[in-house]
C-alpha cells in the first residue's frame, strides 16, 4: 500500500463537514502519481443519520462502483465523520476514535484486506486506518501544503459523476463536497 497525500484544502474541506448537523460518509478519490496516492476529489455518498459508516446510500455505492469500472486509473479511500454533535451528545472519546460499531462494521466487510483505508473524520482529527488482519490500526499520511493549482483533475471527475447521476437517475446528495 502506497503512502497516502491528502493535500490541506481537502483537510479542511472534510474538517469543515463537522459543523455540519449529522453525520455522513463518503469516498475519497486518489490518483497513484510517482509512488504516492494523490487525493484529487472527494464525495458524499450517505449519511444524515447518527451512523454515518453503516449509511451509505445503496444506489450511491452503486452509483461509485460504476465510476471505478469506467476509470480505472482512479482508487478510492472511504471516510465517515463524527460532529461537534457527536462528540457534544457522545463523549470526546468520539473525536478520537471510532466507535465499536464502527470498527464491527469495518472488520465485518474488510477484514484481511490489504488494500482497504479510512479516514475517521472529526473537529479534531483526520485519522486514517487500515486493517491488519483482523484489526483495525491507525496509519500515518501525509498532508501536503502545495497542490496542483489546476483544478482541471477535480471538474473532470465531478462532471462524470454529474453525467453518472443523470444516466441512472440518482439526486446528488444534498451535502456533496463540490
Ligand atoms: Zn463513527
Amino acid at each position: 500500500m502506497k503512502e497516502l497525500y491528502l493535500p490541506i484544502n481537502f483537510k479542511k474541506r472534510l474538517t469543515n463537514l463537522t459543523a455540519a448537523p449529522k453525520e455522513v460518509n463518503g469516498a475519497l478519490i486518489y490518483l497513484p502519481l510517482d509512488g504516492v496516492d494523490v487525493v484529487v476529489a472527494s464525495r458524499i455518498l450517505g449519511g444524515g443519520t447518527s451512523d454515518a459508516l453503516t449509511s451509505a446510500d445503496p444506489r450511491m455505492l452503486s452509483l461509485a462502483n460504476k465510476f471505478f469500472e469506467q476509470n480505472h486509473t482512479y482508487g478510492f479511500v472511504e471516510f465517515h465523520t463524527h460532529t461537534e454533535e457527536t462528540v457534544r451528545r457522545h463523549g470526546i472519546h468520539y473525536a478520537f476514535n471510532l466507535s465499536d460499531g464502527d470498527i464491527e462494521t469495518i472488520t465485518r466487510n474488510y477484514a484481511g484486506s490489504k488494500t482497504y483505508r479510512h479516514f475517521l473524520v472529526t473537529p479534531n482529527v483526520l485519522k486514517l486506518h487500515k486493517m491488519e488482519g483482523n484489526n483495525v490500526v491507525p496509519i500515518s499520511y501525509m498532508t501536503p501544503k502545495t497542490v496542483d493549482k489546476d483544478q482541471g483533475l477535480e471538474k473532470r471527475i465531478k462532471n462524470k459523476f454529474d453525467k453518472l447521476h443523470a444516466e441512472m437517475g440518482i439526486p446528488i446528495f444534498d451535502l456533496r463536497m463540490n
